[in-house]
């Protein structure tokens, strides 16, 4: 069977580099194509500080960097903005992947690392106002909000995290929440909470975002009184968890309610030569460190593959 590549690896987030860097090392001629720009979700990290090894933390940016030169250094091949539309997998078992710029590549496997995107809140004015004060990302948007009180939706790690971040910027914080305390690592709930700027609004959630040409207050209802109240805020950041991006593939594997893909401990789909890991996927937990390692696991997996063996 003849094709461009033997490994396509979809998605350059942190699982999709990791692979790269395994199956180039194995020698396997490897295409790595990212829709947008290299490290997903991970790039808009101002501190990863819980990757081990990295004692004094590292930005997302400067470890992405790091993780694509090491990708490159054994020989992948890395293009960037231009996404994958379609995967087929042809009568004679090699893959084609169609690409958004009309192209198509061809390969005898395929790794899937396409992660994850924010999941919407679905109140009024937030399509109006995206990009005007509602954001999913304080490390890109925050600094517009210096000295002004703001929102942040949501109580898992995201949502403390980048509200943590907010409070070198912000006058005032009201982290909204739907339940009473927050469910992040205690350490991060720690320092958030630490802060006098951190006002916690538990038990209750965002009804409406205001504003015209820019965010200018939210409406709240408590959930265990049933009443509303006004916050002027001149941004809402909303961490409310993900949504996969498992469309290109949803017909051909097995997903959750969620729809997230079903693969084993190998990382393999239910079709043969197509692997996946990462955010994209159904993981017991969503941490840097666990992610990088499904793509070590898929490329070792697609490298046993094309070898014609299973371990
Ligand atoms: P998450 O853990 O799924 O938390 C989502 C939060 O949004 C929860 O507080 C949830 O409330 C709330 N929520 C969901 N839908 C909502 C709605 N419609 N309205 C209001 N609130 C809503 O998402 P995440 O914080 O982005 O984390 C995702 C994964 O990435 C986790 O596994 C996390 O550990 C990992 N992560 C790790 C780090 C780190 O290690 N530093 C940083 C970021 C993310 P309920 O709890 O009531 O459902």
């Amino acid at each position: 069977m003849n094709t461009d590549y033997d490994v396509i690896i979809v998605g350059g987030g942190p699982t999709g580099l990791a692979a790269a860097v395994y199956t180039g090392r194995a020698l396997l001629k490897t295409l790595v194509i990212e829709k947008q720009f290299f490290g997903g979700q991970i790039v808009n990290s101002f501190a990863i500080d819980n990757y081990p090894g990295f004692a004094d933390g590292i930005t997302g940016y400067d470890f992405t960097q790091a993780f694509v030169k090491h990708a490159k250094r054994f020989g992948a091949e890395v293009r960037e903005g231009n996404g994958a539309e379609k995967i087929t997998k042809e009568a004679d078992g090699h893959f084609t992947v169609a690409l958004a710029d009309g192209s198509a590549v061809t390969a005898k496997a395929v790794i899937l690392a396409m992660g994850r995107h924010p999941r919407r809140l679905e109140v009024p004015g937030y399509d109006k106002l995206f990009g005007k004060g509602v954001s999913v990302c304080a490390t890109c948007d925050g600094a517009f909000f210096k000295d002004v009180p703001i929102a942040v939706v949501g109580g898992g790690n995201s949502a403390v995290e980048e509200g943590s971040f907010m409070i070198r910027y912000a006058s005032e914080i009201k982290s909204i929440h739907r339940r009473d305390h927050f469910t992040a690592q205690k350490i991060l709930i720690e320092e958030y909470l630490h802060s006098p700027k951190v006002r916690p609004v538990w038990n209750s959630t965002v009804e409406a975002i205001h504003g015209e040409k820019e965010v200018e207050g939210i409406r709240i209802r408590s959930l265990q009184t049933d009443k509303t109240e006004e916050f002027p805020v001149k941004a809402v950041f909303i961490f409310i968890g993900w949504i996969p991006n498992s469309a290109l593939v949803k017909d051909m594997v097995d997903t959750d309610a969620d729809g997230r893909l079903i693969v084993n401990e190998l990382m393999e789909t239910k079709v043969p030569g197509l692997f996946a890991g990462g955010d994209l996927c159904v993981r017991p937990i969503y941490q840097l460190a666990n992610v990088v390692a499904d793509g070590v696991q898929a490329a070792i997996s697609a490298e046993k593959y094309l070898e014609g063996k299973k371990h």
